[in-house]
């Protein structure tokens, strides 16, 4: 990827956490999509992670690469979903399920939709951008024929200190 800009490590205050490898539930797949969202800050990206699970295994996951990659559609979902597809050798993923730490935007909404996503986990919810819920709730528009299952608040409260600090670091820095 060298058509990426170098990117200064910064350091996050945040551990990773390490889930026991034999219960694979909602809380093991949504510290997975954490970890990768603390892996974003640590290049200075809003952190924000994803994994899609299909089977109990990972197919996807990914973090948050705007800014590295100059490109407004890499977001976490986006390049997760991307790679479950090429994964599973198909662009449906009906029998996937996609965790990720912050409640999607419209385009990652309409990702979930278009990919025909089983279900979308998320833990932190957005009142200003988010779509399953949030600001608004696209998956339930009456014509869709897919319908995306959605569910919130999984490890809620360690994404949203994430993300609360993160951007409390970026203020001050700015100040
Ligand atoms: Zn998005």
């Amino acid at each position: 990827m060298d058509e990426f800009a170098p990117r200064v490590e910064l350091p996050c205050p945040f551990e990773k956490i390490f889930p026991s490898l034999l219960v694979r539930n909602d809380d093991f797949y949504m510290k997975l999509a954490y970890n990768h969202a603390i892996d974003a800050w640590k290049i200075d990206e809003v952190p924000v992670g994803a994994i899609i699970e299909h089977n109990g295994e990972v197919i996807g996951a990914a973090h948050n690469l705007v800014d590295s990659s100059r490109d407004a559609t890499a977001h976490a979902e986006i390049l997760a979903i991307t790679q479950a597809s090429s994964a599973i050798g198909d662009w449906r993923l009906n029998e996937c399920r996609l965790y990720v730490t912050k409640e999607p935007c419209p385009m990652c909404s309409g990702a979930a939709i278009m990919a025909r996503l089983g279900e979308v986990v998320y833990a932190t919810p957005d009142p200003k951008m988010g779509c399953l819920g949030g600001a608004t709730s696209v998956h339930e528009i009456p014509t869709l024929n897919h319908r995306v299952k959605v569910r919130s608040g999984i490890l809620e409260a360690e994404c949203t200190q994430l993300l609360q600090a993160y951007f409390q670091m970026k203020r001050m820095k700015e100040n």
